[in-house]
């Protein structure tokens, strides 16, 4: 039945910009402040005769991520008031761009954007007060990015995988910290079914505040509109809200229109030429290189499991580490130090409650130290492993000093580990009966006898020829 119908989708998502300072006025901009209204002025509290200049960061943030977007960067922008009333908006009207937006065109995964445009954020009210609103004004006239896509998104997953690409670009740029649970990034998706060639009516669904309620949200309205319509039914164009605990959407408010906003140019604003303000081609060139094409090649250099290579090139600060350490390196040095980071290191950093970030990695010549190490057998896997928290707590450790000292280095030394062989089998007598009589299996308990008399420093690979020979 689903079949006959096609999806459409577009997504309208905002995103905090990280500024230092809120949009309009000095006040910090601070989603973490916890007492409230602690960051407020009379002008992001709309006292009468204030006016608002213009945050010149947030106003390059949204360039950037245009031009990290593939965007066009409008010569001409200014911003727009939109009027409504409510008590989270204290001047009566949100600044905002309307025909000129700073940012219009580019595509994330294929998909093309309208426009990104910047505006404010409003304040946060909390309803449950025994009767009693409660507004909190710190988040009033903070820099509030708008992206717009065209309805060209077919499928949740899709709609999934663009929020979830925008996340990273916005990190990568250094824009937001785009933290959907924060609320520092919000995803609206319109959706609508139809049977031919024609749109259907949408509806816009808010309060996503996960990817996964993104996705789970959007399949919902689909089988509900098209439950709606088998049944000869119409859907109504509204707004509808999210509910995480029924899994299902509910109406919230029928839509209003562009008009009713009486959008109009903002008096008390400059307009902007933003090439004379901003040197732009500069810009476009410290766009870092951005995750998803990273991971391709790290993908075609150095052949890394798609897994693994998603969770480096995820954070950029983790994806220029990596890169440092395996420039010039072949596929199997990459591999190696992919394998470190994100089992052992990763792992480690998880115990102790650290975050997975950059600053908490041993540092470049120590990893560095560890690898060549490892690979001139000096050092066994297990070696290696028990030296990482060393090098995580101390960032200047002598790696090799250190591995001297903890006895962790790895004796090549065939005489000794032939006497260390000879002693394993002499004392196993009914075990090299096992094995002599087939069971091969048996092969590696000699091994580990090996490893264990040499208290770890005894080099596996060597061990297993001496074995073989002596067995043999
Ligand atoms: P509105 O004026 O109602 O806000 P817009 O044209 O500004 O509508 O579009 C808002 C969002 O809705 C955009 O992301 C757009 O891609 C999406 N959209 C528009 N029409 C449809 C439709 N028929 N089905 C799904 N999404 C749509
Ligand atoms: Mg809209
Ligand atoms: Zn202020």
């Amino acid at each position: 039945m689903s079949s006959r119908y096609t999806t459409t989708i577009g997504l309208e998502i905002h995103a905090e910009l990280n500024t230092q300072s809120k949009m309009w006025c000095g006040c910090k901009n601070d989603p973490y402040e916890e007492k409230p209204n602690a960051n407020v002025c009379e002008v992001c509290m709309a006292h009468p005769g204030t006016l608002p200049v213009p945050n010149k960061e947030a106003i390059r943030k949204v360039i950037q991520v245009g031009l990290a977007l593939g965007s066009k960067i409008a010569d001409f922008t200014e911003f727009d008031r939109k009027n409504y009333f409510y008590p989270d908006i204290p001047k009566g009207y949100q600044i905002s761009q309307y025909l000129y937006p700073i940012v219009s065109g580019g595509a994330i995964n294929g998909i093309a954007i309208t426009r990104v445009h910047l505006e404010e954020d409003t304040a946060s009210s909390s309803h449950d007060n025994e009767g009693y609103t409660l507004v909190n004004y710190n988040r009033a006239g903070v820099p509030l990015m708008e992206l717009v896509t065209e309805p060209v998104i077919h499928s949740a997953e899709e709609a999934g995988a663009f929020a979830r690409e925008l996340q990273r670009i916005l990190r990568y740029v250094g824009a937001s910290e785009a933290n959907m649970e924060m609320g520092q990034m919000r995803v609206e998706a319109n959706i609508s079914v139809s049977k031919d060639k024609t749109f259907g009516t949408k509806c816009e669904v808010k309060n996503l505040n996960s990817f996964k309620s993104v996705e789970d949200a959007i399949r919902f309205e689909v089988e509900r509109h098209i439950a709606l319509i088998e049944e000869g039914g119409k859907v109504v164009q509204e707004t509808r809200g999210w509910d995480e605990v029924k899994q299902e959407t509910f109406s919230q408010r029928k839509k209003e229109n562009a008009h009713d906003y009486r959008y109009f140019p903002d008096p008390d604003l400059p307009k902007m030429y933003l090439h004379e303000v901003f040197d732009i081609e500069a810009m476009r060139k410290e766009i870092p290189e951005l995750a998803s094409s990273r991971a391709k090649r790290l993908t075609v250099d150095y052949a890394l499991k798609s897994d693994i290579v998603e969770i480096i090139v995820n954070d950029r600060g983790t994806a220029e580490y990596f890169d440092t350490l395996v420039s010039g390196k072949d596929s199997a040095y990459a591999n190696l130090v992919a394998n470190y980071l994100v089992v052992d290191v990763f792992g480690l950093l998880k115990k102790e409650g650290k975050a997975l970030v950059a600053e908490n990695f041993p540092s470049h010549t120590a990893f560095s130290t560890l690898l060549a190490m490892i690979s001139a057998n000096e050092l066994s896997s297990r070696g290696a492993k028990d030296l990482l928290p060393f090098m995580l707590a101390d960032k200047s450790l002598d790696v090799k000093k250190t591995a001297e000292k903890k006895g962790l280095i790895q004796t090549n030394d065939t005489e000794a580990l032939k006497k260390i062989v000879t002693d394993v089998i002499a004392e196993s007598a009914k075990q090299v009966a096992d094995y002599k009589s087939g069971k091969e299996s048996m092969f590696m308990y000699f091994v580990g006898q090996c490893m264990k008399k040499s208290k770890g420093a005894g080099n596996p690979q060597l061990f297993q020829e001496l074995l073989k020979d002596a067995l043999a």
